[in-house]
C-alpha cells in the first residue's frame, strides 16, 4: 500500500526487494493498524514521512528473507520484529542517552506489503530475533509497547500507587496494563460505548465513565480519598484532558503527557499547586532501541497479553477500509495479513 499524500493510499504491485550492503528484506507475517497512520493519511506527517510516495505502515513483525553483505547475527528464515525508526547514535541527545530525541531519527514505513526492506542503520540497531513461542501477531506490538514503556519508566510507578489513564484507546491500555503489571492501582478513564465495554475486562481495578461520572477529576479525589492519583496519564492528545490529567494529580505526584495534542496548542497551568505541591510534569515521546527490546522481552515473557486490543483481522487489500474504521473510532487494533 503506497501512500501518495493526504487521503490518498493505493495498493500498487512493487517488486520485491533486494537487499544492499547491511539491509535486511523480511516477509511480514503481521502488521497492525495505528492511530498514528489515521492522522498521517488524514493530514501527512512531517516526522515519519517525510516525502511521498512511499510504502506505508510502521507496527510490523515477520520472517527475514534476504540479507545484504555484512549483515551480522542474524540469518534467513529468523523471525524478527523490526523498530520503525533508528536513532544516529551521534548526535547530542544520542550521546545523551535519550536516542529518542535523536537529531536524525530515521523512520521506516512499509507494514502494509508484503515484504519490507530495512535500511542497514535499523538493521544494526533496532531488529530483534523473536522466541518460537512468540506469534508474530503479538511481536507487532512491541512498537507501540515499547513507546508505552519508555513513559511508564520516566514516570517510575511503584507498587501500590494509584494510576490514572486518561483515554481507553490502545495505547492508554497498553499503559494501564504495564502500570498494572507493577502492582499499581490503575483507574482507566474513558467515553462509554463498545470500546469501553469491550476494554473492561482487561482487568484494571476501576473504570470511570468520563460521561456519566460528570466531573472524572472528583471522582478520582473520591475513588483515592481525596488525595489524587500518585501518577496521572493522558492518553488523549486533548489539551482539556492534559488539564484534567494535572488536575487529578496528588501532591508531589507525577504527570505524564503521553498524547501529542495538535500544533499550536497550550494550557493553563496552576502555578501554587505546581510549585508548593512538587509536581512532576514530565512529556514522553517515542521509543529507544533499549525499549524495543524490553517490550519483546514482556511480550515473550506473557507478562503482558495484548491480543484484546486487535478488535479485526483483515487481508492487506483492505487496509484503506481498517483506517477507514479506526478513523470512526469502530476499531482498536486492526490485524493485518497478507
Ligand atoms: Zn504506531
Ligand atoms: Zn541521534
Amino acid at each position: 500500500m503506497v501512500f501518495h499524500g493526504p487521503g490518498d493510499l493505493r495498493r500498487e504491485e512493487l517488486p520485491v526487494p533486494v537487499p544492499a550492503q547491511g539491509e535486511l528484506v523480511m516477509r511480514i507475517d503481521a502488521a497492525l493498524t495505528c492511530g498514528t497512520d489515521v492522522k498521517t493519511l488524514r493530514r501527512g506527517h512531517p516526522v515519519m514521512i517525510p516525502k511521498v510516495p512511499t510504502v506505508f505502515g510502521h507496527e510490523f513483525a515477520g520472517t527475514v528473507t534476504a540479507l545484504g553483505a555484512g549483515v551480522k547475527g542474524l540469518r534467513e528464515g529468523d523471525r524478527v520484529v523490526a523498530a520503525n525508526s533508528a536513532p544516529c547514535a551521534a548526535c547530542p541527545s544520542c550521546r545523551a542517552g535519550r536516542p529518542n530525541l535523536c537529531e536524525d531519527l530515521l523512520f521506516v514505513n512499509g507494514a502494509y506489503g508484503e515484504y519490507i526492506a530495512l535500511p542497514s542503520r535499523l538493521v544494526s540497531r533496532n531488529v530483534v530475533p523473536l522466541a518460537a513461542s512468540l506469534p508474530a501477531e503479538r511481536a507487532a506490538f512491541a512498537e507501540p509497547l515499547a513507546c508505552a514503556l519508555l513513559a511508564i519508566e520516566r514516570v517510575k510507578v511503584e507498587p501500590g500507587q494509584t494510576v490514572v489513564v486518561f483515554g481507553h484507546g490502545p495505547l492508554g491500555c497498553l499503559l494501564g496494563m504495564l502500570a498494572a503489571s507493577r502492582q499499581a492501582r490503575v483507574v482507566m478513564v474513558g467515553k462509554s460505548g463498545w470500546r469501553f465495554d469491550r476494554l473492561k475486562h482487561l482487568g484494571f481495578a476501576t473504570w470511570l465513565d468520563a460521561t456519566s461520572a460528570g466531573n472524572a477529576v472528583e471522582a478520582i479525589r473520591d475513588a483515592t480519598g481525596g488525595r489524587g492519583a500518585e501518577v496521572s496519564v493522558d492518553a488523549t492528545g486533548r489539551p482539556e484532558v492534559w488539564e484534567q490529567a494535572v488536575d487529578a494529580v496528588a501532591r508531589g505526584g507525577s504527570v505524564l503527557f503521553f498524547g501529542g495534542c495538535a500544533p499550536g496548542t497550550t494550557i493553563r497551568l496552576d502555578t501554587r499547586r505546581t510549585h508548593y505541591e512538587e509536581l512532576t510534569l514530565l512529556g514522553a515521546f517515542h521509543h529507544t532501541p533499549e525499549m524495543i527490546r524490553r517490550a519483546v522481552e514482556i511480550l515473550a515473557s506473557g507478562v503482558l497479553v495484548p491480543d484484546s486490543l486487535i478488535s479485526h483481522r483483515m487481508p492487506l487489500d483492505e487496509v484503506g477500509q481498517a483506517l477507514a474504521l479506526m478513523a470512526k473510532g469502530e476499531a482498536l487494533k486492526v490485524l493485518i495479513r497478507a
